[in-house]
């Protein structure tokens, strides 16, 4: 199957004749969605805002996708839930954007959206992915997962905990 290379580019090359406080909103849902280089995102869903700012582009998102992940308890794979909420400026070249790091509006007028969702879907990234809150993990004896079975061990376990 051939892949989409930025399935999230957004044009938005007619604000740069707006006046500065005009702003547009925008929703994405997409089933599956892959992020270069390396993120595959499920059910990619969120709201984001483009406003003409004196500077540039001021974009304002919140955006919630699964990912194929392994719970860090029992470590069967599970789909995590991430979400995150961001703004990200776009200065226009001409600005003197030496001195700080930040976006610049791309000339050809079309911002990928994805980098940042990547960017900072990773940023809020939980280090420590669980399947479900109550998760029993495994045994750390014996090696069983928990939430399926039990073994000898887990009444001592459960006494050392
Ligand atoms: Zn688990
Ligand atoms: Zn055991």
């Amino acid at each position: 199957m051939e892949k989409i290379h930025y399935p999230l580019r957004t044009n938005i090359g007619y604000f740069f004749n707006k006046p500065i406080g005009f702003f547009r909103d925008f929703e994405v849902v997409n089933p599956a969605v892959f992020i270069e280089p390396d993120l595959q995102l499920y059910n990619l869903s969120g709201r984001y805002t483009f406003s003409r700012t004196r500077e540039g582009l001021l974009l304002q998102g919140a955006f919630e996708a699964e990912i194929d992940s392994y719970c860090n308890r029992c470590l069967d794979p599970f789909r995590a839930i991430l979400s995150t909420e961001f703004e990200e400026l776009y200065v226009f070249e001409n600005r003197t954007q030496e001195e700080f790091d930040e976006e610049v509006v791309p000339e050809d007028g079309y911002i990928d959206l994805g980098k940042p969702i990547r960017d900072y879907l990773l940023l809020d990234l939980p280090i420590n992915l669980i399947c479900k809150p109550d998760c029993k993990g495994i045994c750390v004896e014996c090696g069983v997962n928990l939430n399926r079975e039990t073994c000898e061990h887990t009444a001592s376990r459960i006494i050392f905990e």
